[in-house]
């Protein structure tokens, strides 16, 4: 059906310019009830609960829950940095989930943001982190009186009481409650297994802290479930928020790309290591195996390069995945968009398909651009992958605490065992990990044991593998350390 644009049309649309023109007041309305004006610089502290995303017990679970005992966030919208420190302890009782869980008393982290720079401290000296600067900055501007400023600065939308603008490379939205008050701020985010996902901050309870309005309740969802809930008890409108840039921060590079170590295990096995992140590659007679598709897309690509130069003449046909959490599975979509097999438990699979098949419009990446359906062979107790020269034995991990449906891998041939999670060996000649309690490294050695499994070394997927199969006896008392 045409229409042409009548003279009464025109008045609807002059009147809805004016009324624009009155919303766009609506911001300067909220600036005003938040005391957002002379706000240069904020502190605010409080305690509650924080949660581990993509490290669900079961997948699809809520994320497991640890104590946050302090939660201190220092912003300087001028500059613009952020300090936010966090100290967490043990929440699940037992434990629940991953995300370095059962943590071993308080844990603190420190993460900053100061203009283009973004580092982390609590190290002797501060890590850089030049690929979370964005991520940074876009936390600080969805703080309550950042959401202000930066609709104020980056032309924000009014419609009603909802506030819509874009900064730090997302659309951000926020909806004003009948004070002029932010109560609500929701933006998408990305992440390997699962594409864009939802993240919401209700801002609620609000309370007057020396002229500027703060609420003293702040959750966070993301895909659904809290990943902070915390409770405000110390607000400073103003206070000395200075974040000077350490000089290794300054001069650190840029972030730079994926490179692979590479050791050999035993004969046509290696372990492939990036930071945090190991993998095996299995040699067979006419093909290769990879164990765990960790970390992302990035990762996936670095790990192939290293394939075709160990084994340039068989092709990957599987990838083994220990289990669903994000770090260890946000791999395995590139293979998929290859064609190689995905060998999980029966439990992961649905919760694959359906998370794969979610929209990807931040990150887009070769399966998003080239949709094929995953090819599975899934695991339910034990799975035996042979072809007479070399062997992989997979276990469904019962009873363990870490997810539902996690797997080991073991090769008989040479006493080699893979996990996922539960013991991250030190490094050196340590073998108890400090920062956890035992656990879930129990849970390992009774599956071991359980199974009859003559392991001699252990070359898991974070840590500092490999090591003597004694380690992980030490870690849990079982011999003298
Ligand atoms: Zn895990």
């Amino acid at each position: 059906m045409h229409r042409t644009i009548t003279a009464g049309m025109t008045l609807v649309l002059a009147m809805a310019s004016h009324s624009y023109a009155q919303e766009g007041g609506r911001l300067a309305a909220a600036a005003g009830a938040m005391g957002a004006a002379n706000l240069n610089s904020i502190e605010y502290s409080g305690s509650g609960q924080v949660f581990g995303f993509g490290q669900a017990y079961e997948p699809g679970e809520r994320w497991p829950r640890f104590v946050q005992r302090n939660y201190t966030a220092a912003v300087n919208y001028h500059t613009p940095g952020l300090r936010l420190t966090q100290v967490r302890s043990q929440g699940e009782h037992p434990p629940r989930g991953g995300a370095a869980q059962p943590v071993a008393g308080d844990q603190r982290t420190v993460l900053v943001v100061s203009d283009k720079f973004a580092w982390q401290e609590g190290a002797p000296q501060a890590v850089p982190n030049p690929a979370a600067v964005e991520d940074r900055l876009r936390q600080l501007w969805t703080t309550p009186h950042g959401v202000i400023k930066a609709a104020l600065a980056n032309a924000g939308r009014v419609d009603g009481s909802t506030v819509t603008f874009s900064v730090a490379g997302r659309a951000i939205k926020a909806s004003l409650s009948e004070q002029n008050l932010v109560e609500k701020v929701s933006f998408l985010s990305s992440a390997e297994v699962v594409g864009d996902y939802p993240v919401e901050i209700a801002y609620s309870d609000y309370a007057d802290f020396g002229g500027v309005k703060f609420p003293r309740r702040i959750v966070q969802t993301e895909d659904g479930y809290p990943t902070l809930d915390i409770t405000i008890s110390a607000v400073r409108p103003n206070a000395n928020v200075a974040i000077e840039v350490p000089a290794n921060v300054q001069q650190a590079p840029p972030a730079q790309p994926v490179t692979v170590a590479v050791e050999k295990l035993a004969d046509g096995v290696w372990y492939l290591s990036t930071p945090n992140a190991r993998s095996w590659l299995v040699e067979f007679n006419d093909h290769v195996v990879l164990v765990e598709g960790m970390t992302g897309e990035a990762r996936s690509l670095a790990i192939n390069a290293e394939i075709a130069k160990l084994v340039p003449s068989k092709p990957l046909r599987y990838v083994i995945n220990t289990h669903a959490h994000y770090d260890h599975a946000g791999g395995l979509r590139t293979y998929v968009a290859q064609g190689v097999t995905i060998v999980t438990h029966e439990l992961n699979k649905p919760f694959f398909e359906k998370m794969w098949a979610r929209p990807r419009t931040i990150a887009p990446d070769q399966l998003s651009k080239s949709p094929k359906p995953a090819l599975f062979e899934t695991v339910s107790n034990k799975k035996v992958m042979t072809d007479g020269t070399q062997t992989l034995e997979l276990y469904h991990m019962k009873g363990t605490s870490h997810n539902v449906a996690n797997m080991i891998v073991f090769m008989p041939r040479h006493g080699l065992v893979y996990w996922g999670d539960g013991y991250n060996p030190p490094a050196g000649n340590e073998a108890r990990d400090p920062g956890r309690t035992p656990e879930q490294s129990i849970d390992l050695y009774r599956v071991i044991t359980a199974n009859n499994l003559d392991v001699k070394t252990i070359a898991p997927a974070h840590g500092a593998g490999p090591k003597p199969f004694d380690n992980l006896k030490k870690a849990i008392g079982l011999i003298a350390p």
